[in-house]
């Protein structure tokens, strides 16, 4: 355990690079961790973070997971990233263009929603408040169209359903009949 001059523990991760059976992996070892936790990236990279924790157990715990490990990057690499940079997303002229595909589907679905915001957001595309409220991720300009299209419908029909119900899904795919494929083209989209 690493402590600093006061006697409290240094809570500092350490990346390495670890090779098992030609697999590259990425060990992040954070000391405050209470599991291990594999986890496989948008662009196939193999992220294994830990507690401190010996050789022996890494060894181990990745043989344990070797087929999920095997699979997962088959699967990721048959779906390769969609990469975007974030040029422009704080742009007047990128907000514009969000502000009218929001207002042409609130229109075409009869909604009202109380305030359009733009933020933007690590890990969400947009959300809908109690208060109708509207926040749309900024980086969604860079996305494709149907993307685009897809994540404010799906926005706009939380005005009517504040729930992923059958119901909700049902006036999504009302507006957006190729919300799957949205789906899937969100899901592989990486910023850089
Ligand atoms: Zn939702």
């Amino acid at each position: 355990m690493v402590l600093n001059k006061q006697g409290y523990k240094i809570r500092s991760s350490i990346n390495t690079n670890l090779n098992f059976k030609e697999l590259q992996i990425t060990h992040i070892c954070k000391p405050q961790l209470k599991n291990s936790y594999i986890s496989i990236d948008k662009k196939a990279n193999i992220i294994l973070k830990t507690p401190q924790v010996s050789s022996t157990y890494i060894h181990n715990l990745l043989l344990k997971k070797e087929v999920w490990i095997r699979k997962k990057i088959q699967s990721t690499l048959s779906h390769p990233p969609l990469i975007f940079n974030l040029d422009g997303i704080h742009s007047q002229k990128s907000k514009d263009i969000l502000i009218k595909r929001v207002e042409h589907f609130a229109k075409k679905m009869g909604l009202q929603y109380s305030e359009l915001k733009f933020r933007k957001m690590k890990s969400r595309w947009g959300s809908c408040s109690s208060t109708k409220v509207i926040t749309l991720n900024k980086k969604l300009v860079k996305t494709p169209d149907i993307c685009v299209d897809y994540v404010i419908a799906h926005e706009l029909a939380h005005l009517v359903h504040m729930n992923h119900s059958k119901q909700f899904h049902t006036l999504v795919q009302t507006y957006i009949p190729y919300s799957a494929k949205a789906k899937e083209l969100l899901s592989r989209i990486v910023f850089e």
